[in-house]
């Protein structure tokens, strides 16, 4: 039996995804577990991911409400890049923002639910596109800020969806789809919009990656469910089953799916 406070699932790159369950320190492979029975216990008790409180409820990757209102990385311009405000002089934390916002992007295409644009640090390739449970991705623009990615993902987002279903991408019957030319078709449809935006940030703030390779993506799973019906500590404190599989940042149970980034700051028992 393990004990500790939730966090997302740590992962890594192998065919199929590697899964970790992080509880404090602690880290439990998680594959091992596929087809057998695993248990999870809320303890009841949630604590801050930043001040370490206890709180009754959890916002954002799980933080106190108060926590929300003064960290940076719960401002609105994380959802909303276009609205970075860290040349103002605003920004709440500058060097959080300067480590986190003001380094390499990418621009990304996806295949999650479908066809999906996003956008990520550079460090967090393919990590971020294994949390979204995308089974193909590729970048297509590498950029000086996560300030101008967001600019490009908001043209980019005109023609393509920039969010995932995530039942859908449960359900896991999602087709291939060409990223290679769906980016060229992209390119022609939006192409002269992004190369106006380029003039004015001025040269050399985008470089477009034409050679880009596919990253191909499989995960952990023995069956994907028909029906997907969500599961939460709020609302069950014992969720346990058989594990039949892991994509994303949900754990697929023979009867339900959780989201465990949802409830990061959660103190659980696993067994
Ligand atoms: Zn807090």
């Amino acid at each position: 039996m393990l004990s500790g406070l939730l966090d997302k699932m740590a992962t890594s790159y192998e065919s199929p995804v590697e899964y970790q369950l992080v509880l404090g320190d602690e880290r439990l492979p998680l594959n091992p577990y596929l087809g057998k029975k695993l248990t999870l216990k809320f303890s009841g008790k949630i604590l801050c991911g930043h001040c370490g409180k206890e709180t009754k409820k959890s916002y954002g990757d799980g933080y106190c409400f108060p926590c929300t209102q003064k960290l940076a990385q719960c401002d609105i311009c994380i959802m909303k890049p276009e609205l970075c405000h860290y040349d103002k002089g605003t920004c709440r934390e500058p060097e959080w923002g300067l480590s986190h916002c003001m380094i390499p992007h990418f621009v990304y295409l996806a295949n999650s639910s479908g066809l999906k644009v996003g956008i990520t640090r550079h460090t967090q390739i393919p990590t971020r596109w294994i949390d979204q449970g995308a089974i193909q991705a590729m970048p297509v623009f590498e950029v000086k800020t996560r300030y101008h990615s967001g600019l490009i993902e908001k043209i980019l987002s005109e023609h393509v969806s920039d969010k995932t279903n995530w039942r859908n991408m449960l359900k896991g019957n999602n087709e291939k789809i060409d990223l290679k030319s769906e980016r060229d078709h992209l390119m022609n449809i939006a192409g002269e919009q992004i190369e106006m935006l380029e003039d004015e940030l001025g040269l050399g703030a985008f470089n477009y990656l034409e050679n880009a390779e596919v990253t191909e993506i499989e995960y952990p799973v023995l069956e994907y469910p028909t029906k997907v019906s969500s599961m939460s500590f709020d609302k069950k404190a014992v969720i346990e089953g058989t594990l039949m599989g892991i994509k994303g940042q949900y754990l697929i149970f023979e009867d339900g799916v959780i989201n465990i980034r949802r409830h990061s700051g959660y103190v659980i028992e696993v067994e």
